[in-house]
């Protein structure tokens, strides 16, 4: 009986009723939206517009230039350019951002008013009208325009540490609203504070004394310029919890810390390793009297000097995992590039079918052995392939290309790649260059050659410039994949 209104879309081929009628063809509302979605460059008038008509020529052209009245304008602008729904990205935001940053009285609050000069820059404002409706950064910034929070840092620690809200403070401060502060040496504070409110109160005495007094009074002596790098914030983490297992281990020995005994600590360390974790620690009881004097084991070196290469290669990932400012294909090539030191032409060039799997299972095949994505990168995958399926061409077969270019059957131009990525700040090279050079220290050269896809040769290069010691693999893997998770 539906066969009298249920047709097939011309354009995607489905066999979906098929209202409307563009160039020619009967397409289905998905198809409809897609096109008022992607307006492109009109080659009549060199404006960004809809293309959906016919000049007298037969180019595809606007509105205007086809002499025909406009009908997908945004309703307040008629701006064609970042359509969604009746109005255009731009007019979306400035509704959203009134909404979120204004008091009662619809009047903005003065100390949020950068921020909303610092989104309405953004290339598409889409993506920060997106990231306005996120929580927590919404509801946030609303509780801050309304003045039942402050806008200050500690309005932020309120909340759970997550990647994303470090990416909120980062942006609250590159807007000038929130005063810069070094943000890896604070999420540190604040999450060691969390982990000793877990403690038993005696024992969370002795480790917030020690933290607060040795750590952190030291650490934040640093100059502004010179943050923490990602190696001391793991080695502190590590150390305040392999202290309170030692603590731990005294209580179930009935072992007091006061009257430790020479014998009682040897023989604790003789059965672990946490002895390099622990000396510090150890030291520093004794020093001021929180334990007998004993024997210590030697105090391993302490990291000092600016942000290594790495931490800047781990800041680089953070804000490419969270910057919806930059184009999605072009955030996972730069992932790729940061992760799997993976050159952006080749990353350009990766076929739709060298991802396999789905969610946890998701893979990537850069080399000959599928790659396991760590899940944060996995799950902006998904979302590009899942965008992706909505954009395919208005016209034609889906691409056979991961990352498909604005040209029909084209993969993405390395150069629109490198125009994205630009803003970061990082050099491509140097920065394949130093995570390749990371990779060889920690994976023999075989392996890293197998899942990178360099050959086995630059890959031994590189482990014999480093000095590898591959030894560390799994410890590597456990710090790196704290840093993706946001040290959740
Ligand atoms: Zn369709
Ligand atoms: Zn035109
Ligand atoms: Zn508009």
């Amino acid at each position: 009986m539906n066969n009298g209104w249920k047709r097939r879309c011309d354009s995607c081929e489905r066999d979906v009723e098929a209202r409307y009628e563009i160039l020619g063809q009967r397409i289905c509302n998905a198809c409809y939206s897609r096109l008022r979605r992607n307006a492109a460059t009109c080659p009549g008038c060199g404006v960004t517009k809809v293309l959906a008509f016919r000049s007298d020529s037969g180019q595809v052209v606007c509105a205007t230039c086809a002499g025909v009245p406009a009908r997908f304008g945004c309703t307040r602008c008629s701006s064609e350019e970042f359509l969604a729904g009746s109005h255009c990205g731009r007019c979306r935001l400035e509704e959203r951002l009134n909404e979120v940053l204004t008091d009662d009285q619809g009047r903005i609050h003065p100390q949020l008013a950068p921020l909303r000069a610092h989104l309405l820059s953004t290339r598409d404002p889409r993506s920060a009208e997106r990231w306005l409706r996120r929580e927590p950064t919404g509801a946030t910034l609303r509780a801050m325009a309304g003045g039942l929070k402050p806008v200050r840092h500690e309005t932020l620690d309120e909340l759970p540490p997550s990647t994303r809200l470090r990416y909120f403070r980062r942006t609250l401060i590159a807007a000038g609203c929130l005063p810069e502060i070094d943000v890896r040496l604070h999420d540190l504070a604040l999450r060691t504070e969390s982990f000793i409110q877990t403690l038993p109160a005696d024992h969370a005495v002795i480790v917030a004394r020690y933290f607060s007094w040795e750590t952190l009074r030291k650490l934040r002596r640093r100059p502004l310029d010179r943050p923490v790098s990602v190696g001391v914030v793991n080695t502190r983490t590590t150390e305040v919890r392999k202290i309170a297992a030692f603590l731990a281990w005294l209580d179930e020995n009935d072992v007091e810390l006061e009257t430790l005994q020479q014998v009682a600590l040897d023989r604790y360390l003789a059965h672990r390793d946490p002895h390099r974790a622990l000396a510090r620690f150890l030291r520093w009881a004794v020093h001021h009297r929180v334990m007998p004097r004993v024997r210590l084991p030697p105090t391993p070196r302490v990291e000092r000097g600016p942000a290594t290469n790495a931490d800047a290669l781990w800041d680089h990932v953070d804000v490419l995992l969270h910057d919806e400012t930059t184009p999605l294909p072009s955030r996972i090539i730069g992932l790729f590039l940061l992760v799997f030191a993976q050159p952006i032409s080749d990353s350009a060039r990766l076929r739709r079918d060298a991802v396999q799997g789905y969610g946890e299972e998701l893979t990537v095949r850069f080399g000959t052995t599928p790659v396991k994505m760590p899940p944060p990168i996995a799950s902006l995958l998904q979302q590009h392939l899942a965008e992706a399926g909505n954009r395919r061409p208005y016209v034609g077969q889906p691409s056979a290309w991961l990352f498909p270019g604005t040209m029909p059957q084209q993969h993405v131009t390395e150069d629109a790649v490198r125009g994205h990525l630009a803003k970061h700040g990082f050099h491509a090279r140097a920065a394949k260059r130093a995570r390749l050079h990371q990779l060889t220290q920690v994976l023999p050269a075989s392996i890293v050659a197998d899942i990178t896809g360099y050959a086995v040769q630059t890959a031994v290069r590189h482990a014999a410039k480093s000095g590898a010691a591959w030894g560390a693999y799994p410890e590597l893997r456990e710090s790196e994949t704290s840093e993706l998770d946001g040290h959740k």
